[in-house]
């Protein structure tokens, strides 16, 4: 039986790895999916490219916050997974009005329409920002959460709406949250596509405050492997943190970045720190480790893998350098 699969978000860089994946040669077979994506700056219909001949993918442009037709959209299909959001913390301290709007409100409008047209299943991918900030230890997903960015506490806001559909509806609702995605098809506005794409062009790299910020970077393939354990072995009303288990502080990720590109610490330009900036996010795996899920990539292997793909495809970022620097 195939299973019909509503994917919002998915000609970002998520959500169009994770198509790609589903409807390549090593997906799972009888899954069917629309995409659903507004097409904002950070979307790109070329990210699908590869699966738009493919028989059971269908693509909408829409809004998420669009009522009428996202309850048309949830007749059709029987499952969701939901990575449409606003998702660049630097743009919300700009301007948290469109992450409000989208991330919550965007969310509630979905998990509405799941819940009058029966959605069997609604994966809602969120993130470990939600959690604050911790110096030691791991946060686990039992943990309050305390965001605060207006990009984190807009997701925090969806994860809490769309649980409160399972706790209030029994809708089977599953939440993810995950570390610090990288890999190829990455808008360069964040840090890893940013700095690789400044290095090849001979330009300067900013890097925020002091450089201690701690992030864990989890490969996209390990991401989507982890959601897929989700969507078919997870269970209604859970949250599931998902990362990738190699913590560097982002002056260690400049070093390695500088070395992938053959520069040195003249590119790097010291500016101000990012208002409010978490120190360190760290996420315990043991609960989607109990799923099976085992990150598969070395990250540098990985990290190699990324800047090649970057070097090799300037005709996906150079058209985006410039709204990258909104
Ligand atoms: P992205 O910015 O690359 O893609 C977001 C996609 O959503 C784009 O295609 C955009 O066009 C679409 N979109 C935005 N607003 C929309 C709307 N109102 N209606 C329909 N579509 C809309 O983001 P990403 O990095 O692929 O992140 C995907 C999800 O994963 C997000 O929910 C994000 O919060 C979460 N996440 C990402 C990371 C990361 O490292 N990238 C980490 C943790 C969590």
């Amino acid at each position: 039986m195939t299973a019909n699969l509503l994917v919002t978000g998915g000609a970002g860089f998520i959500g169009s790895h994770y198509v790609r994946t589903l409807l390549g040669p090593d997906g799972p077979g009888g899954v069917a999916v629309t995409v659903l994506d507004k097409l904002t700056y950070a979307g790109n219909p070329a990210n699908l490219d590869e699966v738009r001949g493919h028989p059971g993918f269908a693509f909408v442009q829409g809004d998420i916050c669009d009522a009428a037709l996202v309850d048309k959209l949830m007749q059709e299909h029987d499952q969701v997974v939901h990575f449409a959001a606003e998702s660049h913390v630097d743009r919300s301290i700009d301007s948290g009005a469109a992450f409000v709007r989208t991330n919550a409100v965007g969310t509630h409008t979905l998990v509405d329409a799941a819940l009058r047209h029966g959605i069997a299943t609604f994966v809602h991918i969120s993130t470990d920002e939600v959690y604050g900030s911790i110096d030691e230890g791991s946060w686990p997903e039992t943990h309050p959460l305390a965001p605060n960015s207006p990009y984190s506490a807009s997701k925090a806001s969806s994860d809490l709406i769309a649980l409160a559909y399972h706790r209030t509806h029994g809708l089977d609702v599953r939440v993810t949250r995950c570390s610090n995605n990288y890999g190829h098809h990455h808008f360069p506005e964040k840090v890893i596509p940013l700095f690789v794409t400044n290095l090849l062009d001979g330009a300067k790299v900013p890097l925020y405050g002091d450089g201690a910020n701690v992030r864990d970077w989890l490969h996209i393939d390990d991401h989507v492997q982890g959601i897929e354990l989700v969507r078919t072995k997870g269970r209604a009303g859970e949250v599931y943190n998902i990362g990738g288990g190699t913590e560097l502080s982002n002056k260690e990720l400049t070093r390695l970045l500088l070395d992938a590109c053959g520069a040195d610490w003249d590119s790097v330009e010291h500016v101000a720190d990012r208002k409010g900036h978490d120190r360190r996010y760290s996420v315990d795996c043991a609960k989607i480790r109990a799923l099976g899920y085992e990150p598969k990539k070395d990250f540098a292997t990985g990290l190699a893998e990324t800047v090649q793909w970057y070097r090799d495809h300037r005709d996906w970022w150079e058209p985006l350098k410039e709204q990258a620097a909104w």
